[in-house]
């Protein structure tokens, strides 16, 4: 069952919680902290609280900063690893108005309004997140490097392996705060890894998501490591993916199943997979928030270029993992770690039940290798590519009615321009590729 007010207030006394950190993301996903003691959890939790919003990226301006906290405390959570005194809990919470209404701003909201929609057709999101990163080394000063001695993606394993060792505490690190761990595995490049827990529904895993990569990111800095979820740290080595698992279910069944067609998806399942296919573009924008990530989306490195799906190959946007029954699923193999999780599902969502209420079929499933394809057998084929840069994707996002929707005006445009000057920062450099391939040239 989950928590209640009540529990929390309980369980913060049987544990000797004596801080209790109050967590929210700003729109680009950047876990914020306001700490309380524990005398003040009583006012914390009947959302007495209040913080000045205008110092949040993407938040409000000033004259209206006001904003107030609402804990959920189905959310509480004591962090495992204990300062001398008094425990330290979290709670993720809501953020709210003064006068009492949702704040449009916030991420949670973002994702919460996407969830009822479904809720009021009769469907629940289940999400199954694969979150890929690299352990590096830091520099003498403490800085974090580029540099991994692991080579586990090639050889076997040295006895000693401090990303190794760093990844078993992490993995004990969630189990103590709930999490279930399904794999944890070195993934194909050296230094990188993957640790995979299970699905729940989305709001559920797009805090576990947050809290996941603030766990890694804490006890790889214990281990002198130093965690990253950008998506393409080294060019020419395989970038980090965080594949989203994705089904419905209605009336407690799995939506995406249907034992009497061929291949066991459902109409449902084909209109979900239409629908994300139709605006994976502007999707990109959010899943892929970026500069980095277009580094990421490249052929070569099991990450996807072009929009297909398939039942058989890795190659595609989309693949249907081989289980059927309750297990039946898509997996959506674009979004990259450094997306805002709450704001990702929420497009998915958004333009999956899109797909359903539209029944909009998806084009037949590619099975070939698209890669192995040329141009001209990819067009026709009528196999389109994803964006090739923030800035065409967040052009795409600008053109989709549907996506801007899901995200609501006021996240909308303050992603759009942040994104926009993003990309303008970055236009503007002058890159070590350039200076190699021009400078003697010319
Ligand atoms: N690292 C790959 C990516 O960027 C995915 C590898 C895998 O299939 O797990 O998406
Ligand atoms: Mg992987
Ligand atoms: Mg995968």
């Amino acid at each position: 069952a989950k928590l209640t007010n009540d529990d929390v207030r309980n369980l913060a006394k049987e544990l000797g919680v004596k801080f209790i950190r109050l967590q929210f993301t700003d729109i680009f996903g950047i876990l914020k902290n306001v700490a309380i003691t524990v005398e003040q959890l009583d006012k914390a939790l009947d959302g007495e609280l209040m913080f000045d919003g205008s110092s949040i990226e993407g938040f409000v301006r000033i004259e209206e900063s006001d904003m107030y906290l609402r804990p959920d405390p189905s959310t509480f959570v004591v962090f495992p690893w204990k300062p001398r005194d008094g425990a330290v809990a979290r709670l993720i919470c809501d953020i709210y108005n003064p006068d009492g209404t949702p704040f449009e701003g916030d991420p949670r909201y973002v994702l919460r309004r996407a969830v009822r929609e479904a809720g009021e057709m009769g469907y629940t999101m289940n999400v199954g997140p694969e979150a890929e990163f690299f352990l590096f080394h830091v520099d003498s000063d403490g800085r974090p490097t580029t540099v991994t001695h692991d080579r586990a993606g090639y050889f076997d394993l040295t006895p000693v392996d401090l990303g190794e060792n760093a990844r078993r505490d992490m993995v004990l690190t969630l189990e103590q705060m709930g999490f279930e761990i399904e794999a944890s595995h070195h993934e194909v490049a050296p230094g990188q890894h993957e640790i995979d827990f299970k699905y729940s529904d989305a709001l559920d895993i797009a805090d576990k998501i947050v809290t996941f990569k603030f766990v890694v990111r804490t006890i790889a800095q214990r281990h002198g490591l130093h965690a990253t979820f950008m998506p393409k740290p080294i060019f020419g080595i395989a970038g980090s993916g965080m594949h989203l698992n994705q089904s419905l279910t209605k009336g407690g069944e799995n939506a995406f199943y249907d034992p009497a067609a061929s291949d066991g998806l459902s109409k449902d399942c084909l209109y979900y997979i239409g629908g994300l296919m139709k605006h994976i573009k502007a999707i990109s924008a959010i899943t892929n928030p970026t500069v980095n990530s277009y580094k990421r989306l490249v052929s070569g490195y099991e990450a996807p270029v072009y929009i297909a799906w398939s039942a058989h190959n890795r190659s595609p946007l989309i693949r249907i993992p081989a289980k059927r029954g309750a297990s039946t699923r898509i997996e959506l193999r674009s979004p990259d770690p450094s997306c805002n999780p709450y704001l990702a599902l929420a497009v998915c969502l958004k333009a999956g039940i899109s797909g359903i209420k539209n029944r909009i079929m998806p084009p037949s499933p590619c099975n070939r290798n698209i890669y192995e394809m040329t141009p001209d057998e990819r067009k026709e084929h009528g196999i389109d590519s994803l964006p090739e840069s923030l800035n065409e994707a967040v052009r795409e996002l600008s053109r989709d009615e549907l996506i801007q929707e899901a995200l609501g005006e006021h996240v909308l445009n303050r992603f759009i321009e942040a994104k926009k000057i993003e990309w303008d920062r970055y236009r503007i450099q002058v890159h070590p590729w350039e200076i190699e391939e021009y400078l003697t040239k010319f």
